[in-house]
């Protein structure tokens, strides 16, 4: 009897033991899981264009809705094409966003990024969609921006004299040294300078106006938009940026004044492409598709760091944008502009005839 009820208290205890083991396993084989669907939501090499507070708003934002796991480089549009270009053999970046066409256009056409083709197309405005039928469906417009320049106006009321109005004026010897703007090579913003001013003026005269502004430029810059900041803190009078750039500066109450140039100006349209042979291409199509939404899309006015027009037709243009039916715009040619040929050639042509001149 004894032994009986030991046998069947052994039996009781190995049963409990064996449905606690059975528990144990459950929670483990549950957090087990939980982990690996973790894991799963993988991770994403963000390679940025746009200013680093925006690229961090959206990274933010992505890994939060997604579980994503993103690791984000900020580089200007010529960098991040010249880096595509060097890793092409063994890409380590998976998408790219924002930053100005034509480099886009260009690594596009050199092979360097996929053919995609988002959900997301119905949704957003013609300028974007061109973009992407001119790629072969290798990049796609994000946003719109309008070249243009600004001026520190405490620093101006000192100098005296007329406001700078047109392209023209940049030139005036009055202004030596107090002119800032990008290196275009590495800047999508001044090779759109570049190219607006060979299409509005000749590639000749172009050259010449730009050697002429060359004796008034105290910094290249390799960011696009550091000259707008430079005007802010009174480091340089005059920059010339996407008058977005300048917005972000004048928001924060700077004393900047915008100038939309008097003989017309060009724009860009901002671009994301995924790169070939992306190693995490699932989760760059996510980012793409999720970075096409109006959500995602206001989230750079709604931060206020970004006042470019977005490419979704039901995300809002800031106010403070500029008014694009205000802008007198050239018909920029991005086929040609955008190409390897063009771009290779003009920007080896400035850093021979301008870049190094004295001054
Ligand atoms: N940042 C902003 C806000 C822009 O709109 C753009 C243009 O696409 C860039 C950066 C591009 O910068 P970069 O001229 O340095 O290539």
């Amino acid at each position: 009897m004894i032994l009986k009820l030991l046998e069947e208290t052994n039996m009781m205890i190995a049963a409990g033991l064996k449905r606690a083991t059975f528990a144990v396993v459950g929670i483990g084989g549950l957090f087990l899981s939980a982990v690996a669907t973790v894991n799963a939501q993988g991770s994403l090499n963000l390679y940025c264009t746009v200013q680093e507070e925006w690229c961090r708003v959206m990274v933010t934002e992505f890994e939060k809705q997604t579980g994503i796991k993103v690791a984000m480089t900020r580089k200007s549009s010529g960098e991040f094409y010249a880096q595509l270009k060097a890793e092409a053999s063994n890409p380590r970046g998976d998408i790219w966003w924002g930053g100005t066409g034509d480099p886009h256009l260009q690594a596009a056409e050199e092979g360097l990024t996929i053919e995609y083709q988002s959900p997301r197309m119905s949704e957003l405005n013609d300028w974007a969609v061109r973009q992407w039928k001119q790629s072969k469906q290798r990049t796609i417009g994000v946003y719109a921006g309008a070249l243009g320049y600004s001026f520190n106006t405490e620093l101006f009321k000192r100098k005296g004299g007329a406001e700078p109005r047109c392209w023209s004026d940049l030139t005036d010897p009055r202004y030596k040294d107090e002119v800032q703007v990008a290196d275009p090579n590495a800047s999508g913003t001044s090779y759109t300078m570049l190219a607006t001013l060979v299409q509005m003026m000749g590639e000749d005269k172009a050259f010449d106006y730009l050697k002429r502004l060359h004796r008034n430029i105290n910094q290249y810059t390799k960011s696009g938009a550091a000259p707008a900041n430079a005007v802010r803190t009174g480091e340089s009078l005059i920059g010339i940026t996407f008058q977005h750039d300048a917005v972000v500066m004048a928001i924060q109450g700077a004393p900047i004044k915008i100038v939309s140039p008097c003989e017309g100006t060009g724009y860009e349209i901002g671009s994301m492409s995924i790169v070939k042979g992306a190693r995490n291409l699932d989760n760059a199509k996510k980012w793409y598709d999720w970075a096409l939404t109006a959500e995602a899309q206001n989230l750079g006015p709604l931060g206020k760091v970004s006042f470019q027009v977005p490419s979704n037709k039901a995300a809002k243009a800031p106010p403070q944008a500029p008014d694009f039916s205000t802008i007198k715009f050239i018909d920029y040619d991005f086929a040609k502009y955008g190409s390897s040929a063009e771009r290779t050639r003009l920007l080896s042509k400035w850093d021979k005839e301008v870049k190094n001149l004295p001054k």
